[in-house]
């Protein structure tokens, strides 16, 4: 399986290498050359195997012959043993043809150890492959640092530097960071806010003497591995709901748009699924354009569900190239423009193809916390602030058919406070991370300074 460039200006390169880049050199998103595809008989065939196994097809499609099957199916079963649930992503029915996919049981507790367990497997087998250790940088607003210190501590060809806004993200966010013990790991709290720690991994990335020195990675939601190993539990559940026989439908609490994304690849891969409803926050930036066809940025506003925070969802690229009849030219004209401008419109055909699968909704503050105390008291489910904009949106959108499945994207302890105002109780950690509050913390702090920081990441990376 070959990979290609949203933005068309960079050569196709093989699954290993599209994986270890996650950026394409011409600024793109890679994406494989052809989808590739299961028979009705072959998704069946998904009811009832474990976890898995299925993600080892699904992945092992991506993969094609660079990775020999056995040592796929060894990785995730490995990756999805860390999740403290039999099922890795059980189903729980809400209402009639209404379920939740309940994705937040990694050692992490939000939906991002799904792929970031298997990520660094993947990471560590090809990495080791070469002889080579890379660097892992990443600014997190909270839960991307978590699942990535819990999923490349201790790696042999990976050091991980996180970057996380002091005194700006929850302790049990904080937690799940500094309380690793592996050398490989490195927490920094940096004086200031989460874009500042955005704009300094910019700057380190576009410092190509260090990039080299530290043979420096990142692993945000544009890595397509990450794509592909999320397609995985739209497979299981719409299964287990009466797919392939069946068409299913998806709501999903989105941000960067990865987690909706991997539905449309599954989709692509012949799951039938009628409809994806992507539901977000405040930030609305994806709402309106399925919506009214205008991909737009707006400020960022700062909500209960700070994993959707964003104003510029980067996998919406992919749609638009796809909508684009992967029209390179057209997709690098639009995506240039909205560097620049922060806004472009979604030309008539590309958002007609869009709307055949996707729908946006936005949800409020108030709605959020009322979804909370409603799912509570009509179905006994406590859940998070994320997974209750889908809830919340689900039920903002007319129309859209049953059987229907709410990604819930994190555990609701992870959000103790929002979740108990709004609910009236208190949300349990699961046992696994329950003496989390008493293991010693290690980080270092530093000021929001680029300087600072490239001494720190290049110290780290060759100690
Ligand atoms: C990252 C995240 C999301 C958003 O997922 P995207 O793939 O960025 O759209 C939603 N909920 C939680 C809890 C997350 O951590």
């Amino acid at each position: 399986m070959r990979y290609i460039s949203t933005r068309g200006g960079s050569p196709a390169v093989g699954f290993a290498d599209a994986v270890l880049a996650g950026l394409a050199p011409d600024g793109g998103l890679y994406v494989p050359e052809a989808w590739p595809q299961f028979s009705a008989d072959e998704i069946r065939g998904f009811l009832g195997r474990p976890y898995h196994e299925v993600a080892a097809a699904v992945i092992g499609a991506f993969a094609g012959d660079e990775i020999p099957r056995d040592v796929l199916l060894e990785m995730c079963r490995e990756a999805y043993a860390t999740f403290n649930h039999a099922a890795v992503v059980p189903l729980v029915q809400v209402a009639p043809g209404a379920f939740i996919a309940e994705l937040f049981h990694g050692p992490s507790l939000a939906f991002k150890d799904v792929a970031m367990q298997i990520l660094a497997r993947l990471y560590d087998h090809l990495l080791g492959q070469e002889g080579r250790v890379q660097t892992i940088l990443c600014a997190t607003s909270g839960d991307t640092g978590g699942a990535a210190v819990e999923a490349f501590r201790g790696r042999k060809n990976v050091k991980v530097v996180a970057l996380f806004p002091q005194g700006r993200i929850s302790e049990v966010q904080r937690r799940f960071m500094t309380t690793a013990e592996e050398a490989n790991v490195g927490c920094v709290a940096v004086a200031g806010t989460f874009d500042d720690c955005q704009a300094i991994v910019k700057d380190i990335f576009a410092d190509q003497a260090l990039r080299q020195a530290v043979d420096l990675s990142g692993v945000n939601s544009i890595n397509f591995a990450r794509i592909a190993a999320q397609a995985v539990y739209y497979f299981t559940t719409a299964v287990a709901v009466g797919a392939p026989d069946r068409a299913v439908s998806f709501c999903v609490p989105s941000g960067n748009f990865g987690d909706a994304f991997a539905g449309y690849v599954a989709h692509r891969m012949g799951l039938p699924i009628q409809r994806i409803i992507a539901a977000t926050n405040a930030n609305d930036i994806l709402a309106r354009a399925f919506e009214e066809g205008r991909y737009a940025r707006g400020q960022v506003q700062p909500t209960i569900s700070p994993a959707m925070d964003i104003q510029a969802a980067s996998n919406f690229e992919r749609l638009y190239f796809e909508a684009a009849r992967r029209d390179a030219v057209e997709t690098t004209r639009a995506f240039q423009a909205f560097g620049s401008a922060g806004a472009i419109d979604v030309p008539p055909q590309a958002l007609a193809y869009m709307r055949e699968l996707f729908r946006g909704v936005s949800v409020s503050e108030d709605e959020i916390r009322r979804t909370i105390l409603s799912t509570l008291n009509e179905t006994g489910e406590l859940i998070d602030p994320h997974t209750a904009v889908a809830v919340a949106g689900l039920g903002k959108v007319a129309g859209t058919p049953d059987p229907v499945i709410v990604l819930s994207t994190a555990h609701p302890a992870k959000f103790p406070e929002d979740v108990t105002e709004a609910a009236g109780l208190a949300p349990e950690l699961p046992r696994g991370a329950a003496n989390l509050a008493a293991r010693p913390e290690r980080f270092d702090a530093l000021p929001a300074e680029a300087t600072a920081i490239k001494a720190y990441v290049r110290a780290f990376a060759e100690a």
